[in-house]
């Protein structure tokens, strides 16, 4: 899967995902991919979805959208980067209109730049949850996310966020 273009509203950033790979469409069948999901970020344990089935996403994981993962992910980095649990994600497809294998994914956010950074690291995190690729460090990452709420310049010694 892969994050084909990324467009900043007002109240949300819709992303458009693609997944060329009908096998690689869902996370059912790769208990290995849903394992290295799980250790790389064990926050997604406690997320809260909304699902039809009434089903929390820690049960939810091991069958579902690989596109909907990558929705938990975004918001778990989001999180870990300093933004409120309570912004929502959602995905959505319709692939008679869209196109086979393409998902619109869109996020509420706090702070544009996090969610943005995000949505770039949460791509790569994908690349290793899938591939089993070198993971990249959250810890840097999320940090590096932290630090984009804070802008210079500074005005009398505090710091202003835009
Ligand atoms: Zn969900």
């Amino acid at each position: 899967m892969h994050v084909h273009s990324v467009t900043v509203c007002e109240d949300r950033i819709d992303v458009v995902v693609r997944v060329d790979d009908d096998e690689r469409m869902r996370t059912a069948g790769d208990d290995a991919a849903v394992r290295r999901a799980l250790e790389l970020l064990p926050g997604l344990k406690q997320h809260m979805c909304d699902n039809a089935q009434g089903i929390t996403f820690a049960e939810e994981i091991a069958d579902t959208e690989v596109p909907h993962l990558f929705e938990h992910v975004v918001i778990e980095l989001m999180t870990r980067a300093g933004s409120p649990r309570g912004l929502k994600g959602e995905t959505q497809w319709d692939f008679n209109r869209d196109g086979h294998g393409t998902f619109r994914v869109s996020f509420e956010y706090d702070d544009d730049l996090v969610c943005l950074g995000a949505i770039k690291t949460a791509d790569r995190v994908m690349v290793h949850i899938l591939e089993d690729t070198e993971p990249p460090d959250v810890e840097v990452e999320t940090a590096r996310l932290r630090d984009l709420r804070l802008r210079v310049p500074q005005v009398e010694g505090v710091p202003t966020r835009m």
